[in-house]
């Protein structure tokens, strides 16, 4: 995600390049895992003082839904909008003094907006960052309509299909369902010599 913009900074204020995306971004991230490329149009436009970036893009990641903890792709849409500072002077090779450039201070305080000596912009660190932003903080399966995530509803009545065939102690049947004359007999006993001991 390297772009060489050292004509583009030597060419007047409204010039611009657009370059159609398709990048591998299995490197970007250690924590990310992608099912699909950096996908979108990127417009590089000069300005006053560097380089706008802008575009909108897509890519896909896999994550695990928030409810049925499935594994699942997570289709991942973001916009960019970054003033890029070049870090020396395209025609001198002079370093540019941070007060020459015309932006948010923020922007000029992050090291993932400088264009370096070289005149590379690179946009790996904001795509990065831009797609964690656009993560769902709860990522889900994707049903369509009202009501809950249908791997749950179906993992949940799996559960419950289990529990109906197995365990002899759960409260919820001793207290619904009457108990076997034989273990009353045996009941009845425990209870006798409980008495007895106290
Ligand atoms: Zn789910």
């Amino acid at each position: 995600m390297l772009f060489n913009v050292a004509q583009l900074l030597k060419e007047p204020t409204g010039a611009v390049r657009r370059h159609e995306l398709n990048e591998d971004l299995t490197q970007l991230d250690p924590e990310l895992r992608f099912l699909g490329p950096l996908i979108g149009t990127l417009q590089l436009l000069r300005t006053n003082s560097g380089i706008l970036v802008t575009g909108n893009f897509s890519t896909a990641v896999q994550t695990n839904c928030n409810r049925c903890v499935e594994p699942i792709a997570q289709e991942v849409r973001f916009s960019l909008e970054e003033n890029f500072r070049p870090l020396t002077e395209v025609t001198t090779g002079r370093y540019l003094r941070p007060e020459e450039f015309e932006g948010e201070e923020e922007d000029l305080e992050d090291a993932a907006l400088l264009i370096d000596e070289r005149h590379i912009l690179n946009i790996a660190e904001v795509v990065r960052q831009a797609i964690w932003l656009a993560m769902p903080m709860y990522p889900g399966c994707n049903w369509i309509g009202a009501g809950d995530c249908p791997n749950l509803l179906k993992r949940l009545t799996e559960l419950d299909q289990l529990e109906d065939i197995g365990f002899v102690n759960d409260p919820r049947r001793t207290a619904e369902e009457e108990i076997d004359p034989r273990w009353a007999a045996l009941l009845k006993l425990r209870d006798d010599a409980g008495g007895r001991e106290s």
